[in-house]
């Protein structure tokens, strides 16, 4: 049997004919930058994640640039991020000469560990990035707590969250002063392309944003500041004007999948309870906890927690002889992904911000993640007998180890 890690022609299958009448609109009306699509995808965005404004960029990455940009962040500011996240989290801190600063992780979670941020944190720090890490919400009510308390700018790195949720059911993205939203075909919502979104509530940081995206150009070739191209495709705002009310549906086959994962993986022996950290004789795989569960001792139902609404982007679990376990699998035509294999502070480019030799030992939980974690699919069009064999192929190997 073949499992990919994500295989994007059944959900277009699905769609098509929307797809292609939305396409046609827009090649049909040759307006091909911002415009009307653009627009009326920002306030249908803005509407479902219920933030008053939104902006429509070039893809997560540059929603993330250009929030910084906003906000002024210079040569010498330091911006904290989890030493545990895609490169852009980090990457674009050292894009304008600023720090980024680095936080071990939560065990449970993965997400930035609001301990060590409180540690981090320097008469220097203008910024924190909490990133929402496979579509489950960091400890935001602790950040925007440190946060509020010491004049630190709160920006959520949502990108890997849309339609995730955290207490009272309010929106990832719409927690701190912005949140920023990429449209990369992996993601819950895709486009065909780049294509990302920034949310605030704040008009005069949404004004400014709104200037730097096309260069920081108001009145057009009148440049008060400095900005750059970060403008969306209408192609690629058609395209998700379609996804975006399928995107419940497909949060809930995702949902479904994984906790069909989870009661596989217990029924087989394999996994006890969620929200442990460490592995014991008996727990060869560490399922991925909710953060409710791990709060409440409950083990009843990640994925139904009405607290943490989580949208598994990835389904991620952890494993002893990871990388071997990551070749059996290919073997037998199942598809996994590491999300990362290697953290910021191993990162050649960041040696000079980590020193010499220290490295080691410095982020013990985000080194053991990188060792141990291993993605596998979780798109929604699986079929239970598709998540039966991987299931069973990763007995198997468990098994072969003993
Ligand atoms: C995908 C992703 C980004 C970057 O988004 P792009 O649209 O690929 O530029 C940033 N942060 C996280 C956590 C991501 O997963």
């Amino acid at each position: 049997m073949i499992v990919p890690l994500l295989d994007l022609k059944k959900q277009y299958q699905e769609i098509r004919s929307e797809i292609d009448d939305a396409l046609r609109r827009v090649v049909e009306s040759q307006y091909f930058i911002l415009g009307p699509e653009v627009e009326k995808l920002e306030e249908e965005c803005a509407r479902y994640l219920g933030c008053r404004h939104t902006l429509a960029v070039s893809s997560g990455t540059d929603a993330l640039l250009l929030a910084l940009m906003a906000l002024d962040i210079r040569p010498g500011d330091e911006v904290i991020v989890p030493d545990y996240s895609f490169f852009a989290t980090a990457g674009v801190v050292s894009r304008l000469q600023a720090r980024p600063v680095f936080c071990d992780i939560d065990p449970v979670t993965f997400n930035l560990d609001p301990g060590d941020m409180k540690r981090k944190i320097t008469s220097h720090t203008r910024a924190v990035i909490p990133v929402h890490l496979y579509g489950q919400s960091a400890a935001m009510d602790e950040i925007l707590r440190i946060a509020a308390g010491r004049g630190v700018t709160v920006i959520e790195d949502a990108a890997q969250a849309i339609g995730a949720s955290y207490r009272d059911g309010r929106r990832l993205g719409t927690l701190g002063r912005a949140g920023c939203f990429s449209f990369f075909p992996s993601k819950n919502l895709g486009c065909f392309g780049d294509g990302g979104m920034i949310t605030t509530d704040d008009p005069e940081l949404f004004e400014k944003m709104h200037i730097l995206r096309v260069h920081g150009s108001k009145p057009k070739y009148v440049h008060k500041m400095i900005g750059g191209n970060f403008r969306m495709d209408a192609l690629q705002a058609a395209v998700l004007r379609v996804k975006l009310p399928h995107l419940a549906d497909w949060t809930s086959g995702r949902r479904r999948n994984a906790a069909f994962y989870s009661r596989l993986f217990r029924e087989a022996g394999l996994a006890t309870a969620p929200g442990k950290t460490g592995f014991s004789v008996a727990d060869p795989v560490l399922l991925p906890a909710a953060v409710y569960e791990s709060e409440t001792g409950s083990s009843a139902g990640a994925a139904q927690s009405p607290l943490y609404f989580h949208i598994y982007n990835q389904y991620v679990i952890r494993v002893r002889e990871r990388d071997r376990l990551r070749n059996f699998l290919s073997e037998q035509g199942i598809g996994t992904e590491i999300y990362y294999p290697i953290p910021f502070h191993r990162q050649e480019c960041f040696a000079d911000l980590i020193g010499a030799g220290k490295a080691a030992c410095m982020f013990p939980v985000s080194d053991a993640a990188a060792e141990a974690s291993i993605a596998l699919p979780i798109f929604a069009e699986l079929s239970e007998e598709q998540i039966g064999y991987v299931v069973k192929k990763i007995e198997e190997f468990i098994k072969s180890m003993r």
